[in-house]
């Protein structure tokens, strides 16, 4: 399923947060006029180079003054690059074009839904076979859209962690083929701070620090934004993320998984009873910031099994008393799930401003985000505290190419991209891909005792990655 919204890892050799290239490359940027948003207005983009080879970047190549922030001529205010997103780090196949002002050109999404509803749940080899499929196609309209070609782009950024190694790849080898092609940079990107940071690009206002919850099928992630590239991981899941929950609970009640189990479960809890199951919140006892949603799927199948719900009967074959009970486990599962939340913001918006006094905002994105109930709940928390809410539109929580555009933006402004891949990289070649990549460090005083968290991380994360350029 191709959509598309008018405005609507292998590895990177060295995805090494470069912050002061030399520049052999033409690096565009094109002064933009009302084209885009009048197409007829159009004309061929007058290119100039973005950063003179004399002036910015080449000449202050010393390694004297890293500091992307301070660092003389490493760092652009200009708002007329143009950046195509790449992100395939699960089961959707999405690109987007986004100019530096903001400006989104095109957004395409290719979502995997069917392949999800048949099998239940994402197999990396079909994933990444669907991902092949469309990739060429994705990322054409993207441009197709945009009334642009490739040799009109700044740089290209792509997904490159954390997710499944086969798709992640999928991605870079197209993003690298058109940065080599074209002799565009490139900037590897995270998953999860795209997530995070596409909220900036549509509050202009978002300044940091700020705190965020990023909930979706793969991550429940509390952090502290203190600056770009600069991340506190106050909780995380220990064992499922909330979305995985709402994908399993909305199967297990038979309902129509052709748009997602969440979507499907959220508009049937409208129908039930929040109150009628007493499933109990997860990790009561635990003072800390962490999630838990695996003992809650427990909770809901006993809840299924208990009630007699026959669910190899789909929800349109149900009766209206079996229609009853369902919605009834789904509101209250719905309930739990995001009360669960709402303790774990409460906590984190505590420490947050003990940490950062002058955080004002709560950012929620991620899949999960778009769900009206989630954000309502939330919404309440961070008013009785004093902040304010961000969400980003339905469209740019769930899994996008905006957000991935957006954060290279960012990152390509402070100087922190690689120059572009050879033109003729072979098939084989092994891409640096991050499959588990952390955001941050986490905060010592917020580690929880129910250490079943894994800790395998073949990635030291983001946040120290991008100090250890900066003190170089
Ligand atoms: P990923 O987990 O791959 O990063 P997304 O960020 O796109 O993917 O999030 C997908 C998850 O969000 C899925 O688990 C899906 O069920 C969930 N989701 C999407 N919309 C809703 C909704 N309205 N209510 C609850 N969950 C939702
Ligand atoms: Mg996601």
């Amino acid at each position: 399923m191709l959509s598309s919204f008018v405005i609507s890892s292998c590895t990177i050799p060295s995805f090494n947060l470069l912050l002061r290239a030399t520049f052999p490359y033409r690096v565009r940027a094109f002064a933009i006029s009302s084209r885009l948003r009048n197409p007829t207005l159009f004309l061929p983009p007058p290119f100039k180079p973005f950063f003179a080879t004399s002036s910015s970047f080449s000449s202050s190549s010393s390694s004297s003054s890293l500091n992307p922030l301070n660092a003389c001529g490493s760092r652009t205010e200009d708002d007329s690059l143009v950046i195509l997103g790449i992100e395939t780090s699960c089961d959707d196949t999405a690109a987007a074009i986004v100019r530096s002002d903001g400006e989104i050109l095109s957004q395409v999404v290719s979502s995997q839904a069917d392949l999800l509803s048949r099998y239940g749940g994402v197999a990396p080899k079909m994933a990444e076979e669907a991902h092949v499929q469309v990739i060429d196609q994705v990322v054409q309209q993207a441009l197709d859209n945009a009334n642009l070609a490739e040799v009109d782009l700044s740089a290209v950024a792509v997904t490159i962690g954390p997710g499944l190694s086969l798709c992640l790849r999928v991605g870079v080898q197209k993003a690298r083929r058109i940065a080599g092609k074209f002799n565009l940079p490139i900037i590897g990107i995270h998953h999860m701070e795209a997530h995070a940071l596409v909220s900036r690009l549509i509050d202009k206002e978002l300044q940091f620090p700020f705190l965020a919850l990023l909930i979706s099928g793969g991550h429940n992630l509390l952090i502290l934004a203190h600056d770009l590239g600069h991340y506190l991981q106050l909780g995380t899941t220990i064992d499922d993320a909330i979305g995985e929950a709402y994908d399993k609970t909305a199967r297990w009640l038979g309902l129509d998984m052709g748009k997602g189990g969440g979507p499907a479960l959220e508009e049937l809890a409208r129908e039930g009873d929040p109150e009628s199951v007493k499933f109990s919140i997860p990790m009561k006892q635990h003072k800390d910031c962490n999630f838990s949603y695996a003992g809650l799927k427990t909770q809901v199948r006993m809840a299924i099994e208990s009630r007699n719900v026959n669910t190899d009967n789909p929800i349109s074959a149900a009766d209206c008393q079996d229609r009853k009970s369902r919605a009834d486990i789904a509101a209250s599962f719905q309930r739990v799930a995001v009360l669960h939340l709402e303790e774990r913001c409460q906590r984190a918006i505590g420490w947050a401003l003990n940490i950062a006094p002058s955080i004002k905002h709560l950012v929620v994105s991620g899949g999960v985000a778009s769900n009206l109930y989630v954000r309502s709940r939330l919404d309440h928390v961070v008013t009785m505290n004093g902040l304010q809410l961000v969400c980003p539109p339905p469209n740019l929580c769930t899994d996008n190419g905006v957000m991935v555009a957006w954060t290279g933006v960012e990152h390509f402004r402070m100087g922190r991209f690689d120059p572009p891949p050879p033109a003729d990289e072979a098939d084989d070649f092994v891409f640096d891909l991050r499959p588990r990549w952390p955001l941050g460090e986490e905060y010592a005083e917020g580690r929880s005792e129910a250490r079943s968290l894994r800790r395998a991380r073949i990635h030291p994360s983001l946040t120290s990655i991008i100090q250890a350029a900066s003190h170089q």
